[in-house]
């Protein structure tokens, strides 16, 4: 089951109601078996996290919250050995995401086929390059066998580069070659931390020359092409507004968006932690989220949250783009095409 009338009909509600949390991503563990450079999860690993019913618990607090989506992460979330019980739990309620280096995916088949999108994290088509950034030999054979044999088996899977100096280049080539195999690629931008709060959730790693993005009139030049390569492409997954908004913060600094951090998106880490943001410090555990969403102390941090402009995280700028009633119609108007194909795949 991977999307039915019920699970529909749920997500269309409510993402036309108002002042509701709409996505959240759930970083499930904190361990992970890669080295990437860029990345401090692998050099701050934690063993310790949620137990399943826990787990399931919080998912029923969502649901009652009324969000539509979830991308679990980590860390690598299947290496949790109850992953297949969340996410075939998860995905009776909500849209889901679930991200994997290349390297677990291929022993959890059958967990996830309850996953509405499986997205493969690999940066470039070069071998070296690709194994030098993950820091393990190997990893991009893998990652390649990996993304093939899963559109195979009929799983959504996609493949999710990371946009960085170090491959910017190859973003158009690397996007070609697998939408032209019917395998969606969606985007993230290279981040790092950056002095946010000191007591922040979560720690990317500290800026890194090789990745900060210096040619600025390269990006808004893919950022035009990639707008459009999707008027005629359904497997490129990244909507019209947000490369818009992408082009505008490279072109001249300005920010097409206010943050909607803890308002239509919200983070989770492994201990259940709550933050607006990675870059936020925790405010709530997930099981308390339930009584502090509308107090006065969340409504503050909201209007702080708003003014803030410290990040650029792909995903938070089209979680705020795209949070809210327009905003999800939007995503529909713009990607009713690639949703056509996603239903026809659907049924059964
Ligand atoms: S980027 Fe992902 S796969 Fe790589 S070390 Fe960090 S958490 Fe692990
Ligand atoms: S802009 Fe939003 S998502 Fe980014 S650091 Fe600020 S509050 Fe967090």
């Amino acid at each position: 089951m991977v999307l039915n009338l019920e699970k529909a009909a749920r997500i269309a509600v409510h993402s036309l109601r108002p002042n509701r949390p709409y996505h959240v991503q759930w970083l499930v563990t904190r361990k992970c078996n890669y080295r990437c450079k860029g990345c401090n999860v692998w050099r701050e690993q934690d063993t310790k996290e949620l137990s399943t019913e826990e787990m399931i618990r919080g998912l029923d607090i969502l649901r009652e919250l009324g969000v539509i989506d979830i991308v679990f992460s980590g860390g690598n979330p299947l290496l949790r050995n109850d992953i297949d019980e969340i996410l075939e739990y998860a995905s009776r309620f909500f849209i889901t995401t679930i991200y994997d280096n290349g390297s677990m995916a291929l022993e959890k088949i059958d967990a996830l086929r309850h996953a509405n999108f499986v997205a493969i994290s690999l940066d470039t088509l070069h071998e070296e390059k690709n194994d030098h950034i993950k820091g393990i030999k190997g990893s991009w054979k893998k990652a390649m066998q990996t993304v093939e044999k899963l559109h195979k088996e009929g799983i959504h899977v996609g493949v999710s580069p990371t946009i960085s100096q170090f491959n910017i280049h190859e973003i158009v080539s690397l996007t070609k070659y697998f939408s032209g195999r019917g395998i969606p690629v969606w985007y993230c931008l290279y981040s790092h931390d950056t002095t946010a709060d000191s007591d922040q959730l979560f720690k990317i790693g500290k800026p890194d020359d090789e990745f900060e993005i210096a040619d600025k009139e390269a990006m808004i030049r893919l950022c035009d092409t990639l707008a459009n390569m999707k008027k005629k492409d359904d497997n490129i997954l990244i909507t019209t507004q947000t490369l818009n908004a992408m082009k505008r913060l490279f072109l001249d600094g300005k920010r097409l968006w206010k943050c909607r951090a803890l308002q239509n998106f919200f983070m989770i880490d492994h201990l259940g932690r709550v933050a607006g943001c990675h870059l936020r410090r925790p405010v709530s555990s997930i099981f308390e989220l339930p009584k502090l969403w509308n107090s006065n102390n969340f409504d503050a941090l909201r209007k702080v949250y708003r003014e803030c402009n410290r990040c650029i995280y792909l995903c938070y700028i089209v979680y705020s783009l795209h949070g809210s009633v327009r905003g999800n119609l939007q995503i529909v108007q713009d990607n009713w095409k690639s949703a056509r194909l996603f239903w026809k795949k659907s049924r059964p």
